[in-house]
């Protein structure tokens, strides 16, 4: 089953350990995170700026969509 993702909002949250996949938008590349305490965040695939929220997030009980 693929993974669905949505965008990074507000009320998006991620487990603290286990982490959340995030989607680059620009490139597709796939990231690991672990807190959702930051405003941008690089990606290390296109290595381009992305801001958080125009991050996608993986869809799940965490995400609150
Ligand atoms: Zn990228």
């Amino acid at each position: 089953m693929m993974t669905e993702f949505v965008p990074v909002t507000r009320y998006s949250r991620c487990k603290r350990y286990s982490g959340a996949t995030i989607k680059c938008p620009k490139c597709n590349e796939l990231g690991q995170i672990y807190h959702l305490s930051w405003s941008a965040l690089q990606c290390q695939n296109c290595k381009n700026m992305i801001d958080k929220f125009d991050w996608l997030i993986e869809k799940g009980r965490h995400s609150k969509l």
